[in-house]
């Protein structure tokens, strides 16, 4: 692939502005020199304004994402996509979330602009472990635990009773849940389901991939060791 093509793929502007950063030399290779348009060189060797160049399609991406952020791209208020550098938006294949997190929580959200890769996560059939931290308006019962992993929780309005899920209990308000499928506000239908209501929740791990450290707001490119971290 041209270089221009790449990097307009990659967001760094439309082909005419990538075209007008190899005349300005903003575009070179390791060691300084200048590289012109028609060049052809390996793209791990080429820098913007001194910077590698970010990953070619295949990116996987983890982000801490904090509470009062959709996941959507529409959203007229502060989107995960503010989260990043702006190219980031323009690259293609575009960049989307690996499902969701609502607004109001928090933790760990992958991107990717690898289909095939999206859909290993979220396929019903992977049964990817997920695990949330709720915090929760009243006390546990004492009889969540068994409910959540008999496998015979019915949500409102839906037709197939949820998986069984483990529930861990830390105190009387907080619980660690992990959850083997993706229904909409899962966890907070769960714990409505049992007549009580989350207050703060949070995503700890999806497979074996852990948030661990990461700040909010901040993200991380996930590399092979990432990737295989997940299944
Ligand atoms: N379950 C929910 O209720 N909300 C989320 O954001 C994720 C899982």
């Amino acid at each position: 692939m041209k270089l221009v093509k790449h990097l307009a793929n990659l967001g760094y502007g439309s082909r005419k502005e990538v075209a007008w950063m190899f005349r300005e030399g903003r575009v070179t290779d390791a060691d300084g020199e200048v590289l012109y348009a028609d060049d052809v060189v390996p793209f791990d060797a080429i820098r913007v304004d001194g910077e590698v160049l970010d990953p070619p399609q295949g990116l996987l991406l983890m982000l801490h994402k904090p509470v009062g952020v959709t996941c959507s791209t529409k959203d007229p208020g502060r989107v995960v996509y503010d989260l990043l550098p702006p190219r980031f938006r323009l690259r293609n294949p575009a960049l989307s979330t690996v499902g969701r997190l609502d607004r109001d929580t928090s933790g760990l959200l992958l991107l990717t602009d690898d289909g095939q890769l999206l859909h290993r996560i979220i396929a019903p059939k992977s049964k990817l472990p997920k695990v949330y931290r709720a915090t929760l308006a009243e006390d546990l019962r004492g009889d969540e635990a068994a409910l959540f992993a008999s496998g015979t929780l019915m949500l409102d309005g839906e037709k197939t009773p949820l998986l069984p899920a483990e529930l861990e209990t830390t105190d009387a308000r907080n619980a660690r849940l992990t959850l083997h499928e993706g229904r909409y506000h899962q966890v907070r239908r769960m714990f409505a389901a049992v007549g009580n209501r989350v207050v703060a929740l949070h995503r700890e791990q999806i497979g074996g991939l852990e948030l661990g450290n990461l700040p909010e707001g901040e993200r991380r490119i996930l590399d092979e060791t990432g990737r295989q971290a997940l299944f």
